[in-house]
């Protein structure tokens, strides 16, 4: 396929072209999906005085919260009119399959962005506090404010949908923002600052400049104009974005890596926990942070466990991620999946058991782009680099254990703590094995149900801060406490 599509930067509520620009490439085919403006340290700051100018001109910030709901709701009907379209893109940019696309990758990040219109209109910006008699007779009111200039900078895995997260909550509370998305996966962002623009966002107020992470990010997140700064990706480049934003002691959100423990209690339903254990580290060919990817499985299941999650394995469909049938489309790139390579070799060297897969897959279709299937390891300890360390591909690790207690210790033998599991038959054994878990999220008898009405984040070292849930805009305002001496009026 050739093709003469050119993407934009938006800044300002303008396009805006670059000197240089790169090229966005099928995962799946190789082929060229659009070249797209690669902008540079320049085009971060242009966008940046855009939005403050935009905030210090007040008209997002004043317009009251109902009408900011009503402008944001704009938006995500124009999203859902063109859902087939943003899919069809996002498939090619990314390389989700086709059904995932549909329910996760646009489908939730249209619904989300509906839930923070929602949240515009019903969050509390202006709270009053108790009367105080002593030592004066006086009123107190807590308002809820923007921060002014926000920068979300987003990861090539669930790129609308993060970036959801982070603009959604930031616009519904009246401040402006500049995003970064990855250099891969830019199109479906610049397609969503299209559906802006028909919205009536204000101009300057929602801006994405592309561009490597290593100018454009670090740029925004040092930027002395940006008072918060919200990311997701890895946690080394997360380390770097905190450094970076010390210099104006910027409000900082972070989720980052993961490497979610699946505990499967003696009195599991083998049934569902088989098949959720493969969904749990294969969604989106295991490029998602909160993914599985630690099984962890009494010894009196092990066997048997492990023969039918190897059947099921074996069963699953990777291939054409535009075909509605396929389970498993491509590896976002070249590189990441060496990555993953790296690590299959690692294990091996370690001493676990390579019980499935484990190498790319070639010949006929897979002749282009870059395809790994499903991997599992056996006679793993949680020492070993592939339980530490987030391979962020297919790859799940399976290691025995003796008791609840040590099951509970693995899983919280590690720097991360985003994800987790617990599979049983008896709530209340796995509500207390979820309260012993450090983790942002514990999944009871199922994987992935990440919900806009609840919050999102990490312990440990992935991440600080919380996404989603009634409390988001919290994270994106400031808290001002408003005295109103009476001790006059009243005498
Ligand atoms: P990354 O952290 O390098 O990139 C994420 C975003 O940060 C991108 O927009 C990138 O351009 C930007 N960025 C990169 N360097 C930057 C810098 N110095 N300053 C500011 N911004 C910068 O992630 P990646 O390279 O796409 O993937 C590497 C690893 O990160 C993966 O293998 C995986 O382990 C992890 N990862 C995690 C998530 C997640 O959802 N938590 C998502 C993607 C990747």
């Amino acid at each position: 396929m050739t093709t003469s599509l050119h993407y934009q930067m938006y800044i300002d509520g303008d396009w805006v072209d670059s000197a240089v620009s790169t090229d966005v490439i099928n995962p799946a085919s190789d082929e060229l999906v659009a070249t797209v403006a690669f902008g540079n340290a320049d085009d971060a700051d242009r966008a940046v005085a855009s939005a403050l100018r935009a905030h210090r001109n007040g008209e997002w910030r004043n317009t009251p919260p109902e009408e900011r709901a009503k402008v944001m709701s704009r938006w995500v009907e124009i999203l859902n009119e063109r859902m087939d379209d943003l899919v069809d893109l996002h498939i090619a940019e990314n390389g989700v399959t086709r059904r995932q696309a549909m329910a996760f990758h646009v489908g939730y990040a249209i619904s989300h962005l509906q839930y923070f219109a929602d949240l515009a209109a019903s969050y509390e910006f202006t709270r009053s506090g108790p009367m105080l008699g002593y030592p004066t007779t006086a009123a107190g009111i807590v308002r809820r404010e923007p921060f002014g200039v926000v920068a979300g900078i987003v990861p090539w895995n669930f790129p609308m949908l993060l970036a959801v997260w982070k603009f959604g909550p930031a616009l519904a509370a009246g401040n402006t923002i500049v995003l970064k998305p990855d250099e891969k996966t830019p199109l479906t962002l610049l397609e969503m600052a299209r559906a802006a623009d028909d919205a009536g966002i204000p101009a300057g107020v929602f801006n994405v400049v592309t561009g490597p992470g290593e100018v454009v990010g670090a740029r925004l997140a040092a930027h002395p104009d940006v008072r918060k700064v919200a990311f997701t990706g890895s946690t080394a480049v997360g380390r770097t974005i905190t450094e970076l934003s010390a210099v104006n002691i910027k409000k900082v959100t972070l989720e980052l890596g993961g490497k979610g423990a699946n505990i499967i209690l003696p009195d599991a339903d083998l049934s569902q926990a088989v098949d959720a254990a493969l969904f749990a580290f294969c969604l989106y060919q295991g490029q998602a942070c909160e993914s599985g990817t630690r099984l962890l499985l009494p010894e009196s299941l092990h066997d048997e466990f492990v023969a039918r999650l190897v059947e099921r394995a074996a069963a699953i469909r990777v291939g054409d991620p535009d075909d509605f049938d396929t389970d498993m489309g491509p590896i976002i790139s070249a590189e990441q999946r060496q990555r993953i390579e790296h690590y299959v070799e690692l294990g091996t060297k370690e001493g676990a058991t390579l019980a499935f897969g484990g190498a790319r897959l070639t010949g006929g279709e897979f002749d282009s782009g870059n395809w790994f299937g499903p991997t599992i390891f056996t006679d793993v300890d949680n020492w070993m680099t592939i339980a530490q360390e987030e391979i962020f591909g297919p790859v799940l690790v399976v290691i025995k254990y003796r008791s609840v207690a040590e099951a509970v210790a693995i899983a919280n033998d590690s720097e991360y703590g985003l994800s987790a599991g617990v599979w049983s038959e008896d709530i209340d054994a796995a509500l207390d094995v979820a309260a012993q878990i450090e983790s942002g999220t514990v999944w009871i008898n199922d994987w992935h149900m990440v919900n806009a009405l609840y919050p999102f984040g990490g312990y440990k070292q992935s991440g600080n801060g919380r996404e989603l849930g009634p409390h988001a805009l919290d994270e994106y305002t400031e808290e001002k406490f408003v005295h109103v001496d009476l001790a006059r009026r009243i005498e």
